[in-house]
């Protein structure tokens, strides 16, 4: 028979909510359901911010966990519930979503990269020293592309490089699968991209000398306003449909980043594709999030960056999905199957020495030969730096798989849910002209398939500033939108049950104590 446990991931698998026991909602219920969890042990590979750590104003030589001493930091201090807070207790770290927590191994991996290039200098462009967990620096790239397979459900690590970051990668494949024509000129977006986005998408229609006003087209929530800024992937459907004919390229993001709404991928790829649109995913919020299985999917391109789900620090090098079929490096050829239809496909880019044929780099050609695949697109020397530190962060998802992560997520995330439904059935905070409003509402979908490890809580007007205040005086780490929006990330990697529950049992004294104030 299946665990507890195990049943609740078969529910939430199937779309469906678990009925957690009446008395979950205590920290001996959330510590039962982290004693089943068999990834509980991944939380040992992070330095999670303290409470006292978080109020550091200088460097001190020690980080959070440790003793004084920067390596060999351990960290298994368990959250006091007798409101008695010493400063070394870990901090609810619920941001993942935006900066993921530390991985140990980073400093291990950047300590190997400051050796090599002590010792060795520039002879570490070919050389891998033994005893190193770092590929030379000409193949440190293609090393990060072969451990990222199943995190984006590459065929083979020619589909994926690592080069850039995010928005710059957006618009490197932007410049070759966004070629617009008089006949189809349109992108296909959704309403409220990242800023980033946004920014690029238009800035791409106008560099083509058209305009945002006709070119691009936005996929705006259903109307009815119960469904809190959802986008059925009917509406979407109906959209690529009424723009078929005239749009080139369709740009939407995974996972979208403000109500934390799953897309389903493979469905809105294939619709889009079999109507001659270019389709291009950011999944910036989906990659170490969710599974994905973009080469079967069929996806065009895909960008994201590492430093969210995948915690490879801030502003680490970003990566890139180019399907096969855009593999050609000559453009001349293409391959024609027996049904006529082309099947391979070379795509103009914007080239630097570092996308031309590896053997080819340091030959100083004139002519630039790209290498088949995603390296082709790469531009510049990448930063060994940066790749260390994807290097390391990826060797801890090597550790698991996304199979395994995605099952304690939905839990994880499911009884975050429920706990936060209790609130509301409680009427915590409640307030308002009538005193009735809800404190919040979670805009994230109920479905767990259609969401990863965000919940994103809409606050009732004028009350983040407080609520947020009184997060971070508890410790615990959210992100923060204004005007209204808390978005919270219970992240499978290193958050616990019990965090979720210590996260419920603050918000809940915010809620009231913020009600108060407002009266
Ligand atoms: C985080 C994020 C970005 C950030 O872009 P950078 O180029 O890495 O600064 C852009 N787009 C989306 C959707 C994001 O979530």
């Amino acid at each position: 028979m299946d665990s507890e446990y195990q049943s609740f991931i078969k529910t939430l698998r199937a779309g469906l909510k678990p009925k957690f026991a009446p008395d979950a909602n205590t920290i001996d219920y959330a510590r039962q359901l982290d004693a089943q969890d068999k990834l509980g042990f991944l939380r040992e590979n992070f330095n999670i911010p303290t409470k006292g750590s978080l109020k550091k104003k200088a460097l001190s030589g020690s980080i959070p966990g440790g003793n004084g001493a920067i390596s060999g930091a351990k960290q298994n201090g368990t959250l006091k519930t007798n409101g008695d807070t010493p400063d070394d207790t870990p901090a609810i770290y619920f941001v993942g979503n935006s900066l993921g927590a530390q991985p140990k191994c980073i400093r291990t991996y950047l300590d190997a990269q400051l050796e090599t290039w002590a010792s060795i200098g520039v002879n570490g462009h070919f050389t891998s020293l033994d005893n190193s967990p770092l590929a030379s620096w000409q193949d440190m790239a293609a090393d990060c592309a072969q451990k990222s397979l199943d995190l984006v459900g590459a065929a083979s690590a020619s589909e994926v490089v690592y080069m850039n970051t995010l928005t710059v990668n957006l618009h490197l494949m932007m410049a070759s699968f966004y070629r617009p024509t008089e006949k189809r000129h349109k992108i296909i977006a959704e309403w409220k991209p990242f800023p980033s986005d946004s920014y690029a998408i238009a800035s791409q229609i106008q560099w083509h000398g058209l305009s945002p006003s006709t070119s691009l087209i936005e996929i705006h929530p259903d109307p009815d306003p119960k469904a809190k800024l959802y986008i059925s992937t009917a509406q979407i459907l109906s959209l690529i449909n009424e723009h078929a004919d005239t749009t080139a390229l369709l740009l939407l993001p995974g996972i979208q980043y403000y109500t934390g709404q799953l897309f389903d991928i493979p469905l809105i790829t294939a619709h889009a594709r079999a109507r001659g649109i270019t389709v291009g995913w950011d999944l910036a919020h989906a990659v170490g999030n969710v599974e994905l299985a973009l080469h079967e999917w069929g996806v065009d391109f895909a960008v994201w960056c590492t430093y969210k789900y995948l915690n490879a620090g801030p502003g680490a090098i970003g990566g890139a999905f180019v399907h096969e079929r855009h593999h050609l490096n000559t453009p001349d050829g293409g391959t024609v199957a027996a049904d006529g239809e082309k099947t391979g496909y070379y795509r103009h880019r914007l080239a630097g020495w570092y996308g031309a044929e590896k053997e080819a780099r340091f030959e100083m050609d004139k002519v630039f030969r790209p290498a088949r695949g995603a390296q082709g697109w790469q531009v510049s020397n990448p930063s060994a730096v940066d790749l260390a530190s994807v290097r390391a962060a990826l060797s801890v998802f090597g550790q698991t798989g996304m199979g395994a992560l995605r099952d304690k997520a939905v839990v994880l995330t499911g009884y975050l849910e429920w706990l936060l439904d209790g609130l509301l059935k409680e009427g915590v905070g409640r307030g308002g002209e009538k005193g009735e409003e809800p404190a919040f509402r979670i805009i994230t979908p109920e479905n767990p398939l259609e969401r990863g490890s965000q919940l994103s809580l809409l606050l009732r007007g004028g009350m983040l500033e407080g609520v947020s205040g009184r997060l971070a005086e508890g410790g615990v780490v959210v992100d923060v939108r204004k005007p209204d929006v808390i978005r919270v990330a219970p992240v499978p990697m290193y958050c616990r049950f019990e965090d979720a529950w210590g996260f419920v049992e603050v918000f809940k004294k915010a809620l009231q104590e913020e009600r108060w104030t407002q009266e």
